[in-house]
Formats: C-alpha cells, structure tokens, sequence
C-alpha cells in the first residue's frame, strides 16, 4: 500500500462527503441558496448506464473525420439534443484532410524486410474486425514523397536528442531517421529532423513507452500489442492549428484557400507510424556506437545510433482531398444576460472507433445537455446563454473548433464567458488546467462533488494525492499552506485551443485518470467499447462524475450575479512565472560560463577515449543580462491590484451593475496581442502557448521563455516589455473593476458570525 491509501481512508471515515452550506462566491445569499439547489438537483440526473449506450451507439463503428459514420454521428448526436427540449443545428465546415493512397517501407540490403503497416484484428474484440472502414496507420498532414537513404536513431526527435548526436558525431543529413513515440508531440520529430537535414521520419511505438514494459499487452491487458501502431497528426500546429488553407478564417463554403504547395504547416519531409514489430528489422540493421542509457528501449538487443549501412525506403502518398466537417452546436439562451456565453465542448470525431478518445468525454456530455433539458423542464433558466458543441475533426488538427471560433471569432470575442473543454475520459483523480483567473472557481466547484470511490470531495482527494506525489518538501508545503490548489496551465492538444490562445477567451481543460494503466489503445484499432468496458472505467462512475463535475460548472458560471473570476491566484502564477524565467536566464548563463572554462582547462581532451568517438562542444558566447524590471513591477502591480479587487468583491453585496460583468469578461482578452507571438500571429495569448518545440507541452510566458531558449537576447527584451505592458492593462482593468463593487451593508456582521 503506497502511504498516501492509508491517510485517504482516515479522511474518508471522518469527513462528510461535499460542503454545500457557504455563499457560492459572485452570488447574493438568496440567489446562492437557489443555486445550490439547482446544482444539487442537475447532479442527481447523470446515469452511468445511459452513457454506456451513448457510447456503446457513437463507437460502435470507425467515425474519423469524412467518414459515413462520422455524419451519422452528428446526426444523431443533433436528434437526441432535440429530444431534449434544446435548440440545436450542424454547422458544416469543409476542410483539407489527407489520407493515404499508398504506404511503402522496406529495408533494403542483405537482409531485405517490407513492413506490414497492419493492426491485426482480434475475435475476443468485436469491433477491431470492421476493415473495410478503418483509416490506415499513417500521420495525417505529411508531406507525399519517396526516399531511400541510410537510418539514423535520434531517440524521442527532440532538439535535445540533436544536441547528444552532435557531440557523438553523428549527423542525420540526408538519413531517414527512427524515432520512439513520447517525450515529445509527435509532429515535433518530424519538424526537427527536417531542421537538421534528415530526408525522412519514422515513428514508433517502444514497448518501453506503452507495451509489454509497463504492463501487460492488449487483449491480456491495457498496453499496446505487437503489432499496435500509433496514427496521428503531425502538422506544425504550434505555428496554427485548423485546415492549413484558411489560417484564421472560418472554412465555409466559399472561403479563400492558400495554394497547397504554399502552406507552411504541412511537414518538410515524409513521415509514417510503425508498431515495435515493424520497427524491430530496423532497428537491428543500425551499426555505430551504443545509444546512451536513457535512448534504451524495452527491445531484446543492443540500440545503437546509426547510421546502418543497409538503407531503408519510405514511400508515402496521399489524397489532398477537403472534407465536409459537421460541428454539432446546441444553445440554451440565457435569461437575464442573453449576450454573455458559456461555451462548452468536446470533439465527437475519433481516429477509429474512439471508444476512450473522445466518446469518454463526448458521452458524459451529451448526458450533461439531455441534465440541463431535465432542469429547464422543471423550470430552471440559466442566467446566461450556454452552447454545448460537438466539435468534429479534432484528431487532424483541432479542425471543428477552430474553424467554428474563427468564423464567429468577432462575436466570441464580445460575447464568450469561459469556455469548458474535455476529452478522453477515465478512473481516478479530478485533473484541470486552464486560465489562472479561473483557478480559484474550479477549485471551489470541485469542493462540492463527490468522488465515486472514496465518497470524500474530489477536491479533498486530489490534494492529498498531489501531497502525496510531490517529490520536494517545498511542493507539499505549498499545496498545504495555499487555499487553492494550483492547476497547471494550457498547452495544446485538444479544442481549447482556439479559445484560449487565438481569443483569449478564459479556458478550462477538465476530466478524471490516473488510476488505469493504459494507453496502448491510443489512436488504434483497439480504443473501443471492448476495451473502455474491460481495461478503464468499467462501472461508468467516473463518466458520471465528468457530466456532474462539467455541468456544475457551466451552470455556476452562468447563473453567477457577478462573474467568480478571481485574480489573486492569477498574480501569484505570474510571480511564479517570473521568478522562473529569471532562474532560467542565470542558469543558462551559469552553464555557458562553465562549459566554456571546461573546453579552456582541457577538460575535454582529459575525457577523450579513443575507442570511443566524442567530439567536443563549441564554446558559446556567454547570455547577457536581461532587464527583467518591467515584468517585475507590472507582477507586483498587478498583485496589488488583484488583492484590492478580491478583497472588494469579498465584501460586495453580490449585486452588480452591468459593465463590471463586461469587464470581466474582456479581462481574459487584454492578456493577449494582436501581433500574437514571434513567428506565430495566431497565438496572442501572452502568457500560455505551446511551445514551438514542445507540441503539446506549455511554454508559459511563452515570448519570453522562448527567446531565452532560443538565445535570442533582443527579442527576450522586447517580448518582456510586451508582457508587462499586458500585466499593466490587467491591472488597470481591476483598479477600474474594484471601484464598481459596492460593499454588502452588514458585511462586519456576518463576518463576525
Ligand atoms: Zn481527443
């Protein structure tokens, strides 16, 4: 038993299970009791086996953008919303969506091998059979092209692994590299071997990663078979997501499209997605030296770097064709401010049958809306207007989302609350990450439901599992000593995307995990209904939890009388921030100044072996200092001015004149910039993006931190006065806000009680 089970329990015995009896914050005492109420009755309406048959129906055959069961999906999805009581319509989008024509790899020498490129089948697994309407495996978005040339293994593709080749002394110009899936997203490898003159890419998936390592192989268990192989897109979509030929317009009918061979986000060279069985002839034809410890897969032989002498042959060609795209948009107006919008989403399209990615989350949604259709029958109205969506072709390139937010961009902009966003669904611990203005509501709304396991909050339980997990004393003393917990902020990799970084509009990424081993399914054949009811969240308990967890928060946020931003927590993030990218700079200037006294003592000389081939790093010119003070002064102004605005909003009487809402919705709007980021217009959000060498993962302050990754020292100067400025405006807005707050009359008396 790992020690954290044990203090679980004790808490369990002696706490009641949600606290319902406070004022929910932004709500006069009245109007919180209604809520409450409301609340309590919406979470009492989710059925697990209801979202069993919703997504036993949506899995039941392959549903991947422009496929027949995609649309009939959508269709679907659209009756039952009407059978609801709500409003709702497609909206059709057509957008570029490459499939394969053809796929070829074989190795080539005295030990010739053709890979098979083929998920077997399995009888125990009903739905792995349907063929004929299965994608192929492949990566969506690389370019068509041919090539022979020698294999090079570069680890997980990222800039890093480069780094420990060049001091090997090996070069992938004109190779076709073989890199393992993790680590990094997935079209990063892709973009960083054509950056170092690779002419190809292959992927695959190390039993290391997600097979036989971590656990036992599909259908025994959860991880990845043999012959399972990881499909997926790899677009630039750190430069913009959404159909390639109308960055940041919506693609409607009519809509002007950029040229193919003009567009930036296709990759550089030919990619393809191999299972470790396919990869393994590959693999042993490499000669040269032995992989670092940390390159080592799970496979029975020794990894080396390459080059092999044998060459290998890739060949890939696609179908530039534009598919239809069928968003699914349901809308319940709002009844005091039919203006202001609360958006919610997930995507309903999948690779293949999609049973985990994404009907665990769509499932759970469409249970939240038939909630809400209960609630508005026995008289409930939200205050503001809700949109439930159901994005499709979110697996290419966050497709639906995109294109919908671009083609009502100018009315989200004005009107867009929030926006709640999940995906793939499963068994263990609530997790969020989002806008930190929004940190202390999600915090407050997860106070008030109910683990199925454990019966405490899923609040209480993810604290203590984040106490539990944290490596560093300091870790566990700050989520002791700190009201809320902190969540981590928005990269990319699902719908939000658009929302957050393009719009600035306040975004919440949510779902439960962590409990199930899994993860040999993504993407494959072998995501589907067989295996969500065999390997994640078989009693559909935490399915429920998602709609009950997504739906109390829609509703609080639109029924609120002023809106539960918070910017405290915001401040407290951005300090953090700060104070990481200043310990960033000095480190990077600590290692250049030692790395080049090292090549100055000798050292290298000193560490050369002569069996072994290591060439020596080159000196680096040593990072000047960087003028941080703006960022400081703007982060202690905006604390100043986040303190005096909460402390307000504490004290108020719940009541609000209109333009206080209004600014609080822009609020999330002045963080961003309209020039948007260094070599990427599309992402205008200051302080959150995913990094252009990460994929998925966050760069915070992401102008700054990248230049200072990138060595770029004017630029981290400038971007630094860019964020500041932003912080500045922030705070402006707050000082504004604060002075429209009037305070409850007897505020000193029920603080006293
Ligand atoms: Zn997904």
């Amino acid at each position: 038993m790992r020690p954290y089970l044990a203090a679980v329990c004790l808490l369990a015995l002696s706490a009641h299970a949600v606290d319902s009896g406070h004022i929910l914050r932004g709500y006069t005492p009245q109007d919180s009791a209604t809520e409450v109420n409301w609340e309590q009755k919406f979470r009492a309406i989710p059925e697990a086996d209801r979202i069993r048959e919703t997504m036993r129906r949506l899995s039941a055959r392959p549903h991947h953008l422009g496929s027949p069961y995609d649309k009939d999906n959508a269709e679907w999805l659209l009756a039952q919303l009407k059978s609801y009581g709500i409003d709702a319509k497609i909206e059709q989008f057509s957008t570029l969506f490459p499939t394969p024509k053809s796929r070829k790899l074989e190795l080539l020498g005295a030990q010739p091998f053709t890979a098979k490129l083929q998920e077997p089948p399995l009888s125990i697994d009903p739905t792995s059979g349907q063929t004929s309407e299965q994608l192929p495996t492949y990566n969506a978005y690389s370019r068509d092209g041919d090539v022979t040339a020698p294999l090079v293994y570069v680890n997980y593709g990222r800039p890093e692994d480069y780094d420990v080749l060049d001091r090997m002394g090996v070069s992938v110009k004109g190779a076709i590299v073989i890199a393992r899936y993790g680590a990094s997203w997935r079209g990063i490898k892709p973009k960083v071997a054509a950056e170092h003159g690779a002419v190809g890419c292959i992927i695959y998936s190390d039993p290391r990663d997600d097979g036989y390592f971590r656990g036992n192989p599909y259908p025994e268990g959860p991880m990845r078979p043999a012959e399972g192989a990881q499909r997926g897109s790899v677009m630039d979509m750190p430069v913009y997501p959404g159909d390639p030929q109308t960055p940041g317009v919506g693609a409607v009918a009519g809509a002007k499209l950029i040229p193919l061979d003009q567009v930036q986000t296709i990759t550089k060279i030919p990619v393809l997605p191999i299972s470790w069985t396919d990869a393994e002839p590959f693999l042993k034809a490499l000669g040269g030296a032995t992989v670092p410890e940390a390159w080592r897969g799970a496979l029975p032989f020794t990894y080396h770097v390459g080059p092999s002498t044998a060459k290998a042959h890739l060949a890939v060609a696609f179908n530039w064709d534009r598919k239809p795209l069928y968003d699914v948009i349901a809308r319940i107006p709002g009844a005091k401010y039919p203006d202001e919008w609360v958006v919610r989403g997930n995507h309903h399209d999948a690779w293949v049958n999609g049973a985990e990615d994404p009907v665990s989350g769509a499932s759970p949604q469409l249970e939240e809306a038939r909630a809400l259709g209960e609630l508005l029958k026995q008289g409930w109205k939200p205050q503001r207007t809700l949109i439930y969506c159901f994005w499709d072709g979110e697996e290419p390139a966050l497709l639906g989302s995109t294109e919908w937010a671009e083609a009502h961009a100018d009315e989200l902009k004005q009107h867009a609350v929030a926006y709640f966003n999940s995906d793939g669904n499963s068994r263990g611990y609530f997790r969020a990450e989002g806008s930190h203005s929004l940190e202390n509501f999600v915090n407050e709304v997860v106070k008030d439901i109910q683990d199925p396991e454990t019966k405490m909050s899923v609040w209480k339980r993810v604290r203590l599992v984040d106490i539990a997990n944290a490596a560093a004393q300091q870790d566990k003393d700050d989520i002791r000593n700190r009201a809320d917990l902190r969540i981590p902020a928005l990269g990319s990799g699902s719908d939000y995307t658009v929302f957050v970084d393009h719009l600035g509009v306040a975004s919440v990424n949510l779902g439960y995990g962590g409990e199930d081993e899994g993860g040999g399914q993504y993407h494959s054949i072998y995501d589907d209904f067989y295996y969500y009811t065999h390997f994640m969240d078989t009693t559909f308990s935490y399915e429920r939890a998602l709609a009950q967890t997504a739906g109390t928060m829609v509703m609080r946020m639109a029924d609120a009388d002023i809106l539960p931003f918070q910017f405290s927590d915001l401040a407290d993030t951005v300090h953090l921030y700060v104070t990481q990218l200043k310990k960033l700079a000095d480190d990077q200037r600590a290692e250049a100044k030692e790395r080049n006294l090292e090549i100055e003592e000798g050292v290298y000389q000193a560490l050369h072996d002569p069996k072994k081939h290591m060439v020596p790093p080159p000196a680096e010119a040593v990072p000047p200092y960087l003028n941080f003070a703006p960022l400081d002064q703007a982060s202690d102004d905006l604390t100043e001015a986040a303190t005096a605005f909460d402390g307000a909003y504490t004290a108020a009487d719940g009541s609000a004149p209109e333009a206080l809402n209004g600014d609080l919705i822009r609020s999330e709007r002045l963080l961003t910039d309209a020039r948007g980021l260094p070599n990427r217009p599309w992402f205008q959000h200051l302080l959150y993006a995913p990094g252009f060498y990460t994929g998925y993962g966050v760069k915070t302050i992401p102008g700054v931190r990248e230049a200072i990754e990138q060595k770029q020292w004017s630029q981290a100067d400038e971007q630094i006065r860019r964020v500041s400025a932003a912080l500045e405006r922030q705070a402006a807005l707050l000082k504004q806000a604060t002075k429209q707050l009037s305070p409850r009359p007897e505020s000193h008396l029920s603080e006293a009680q």
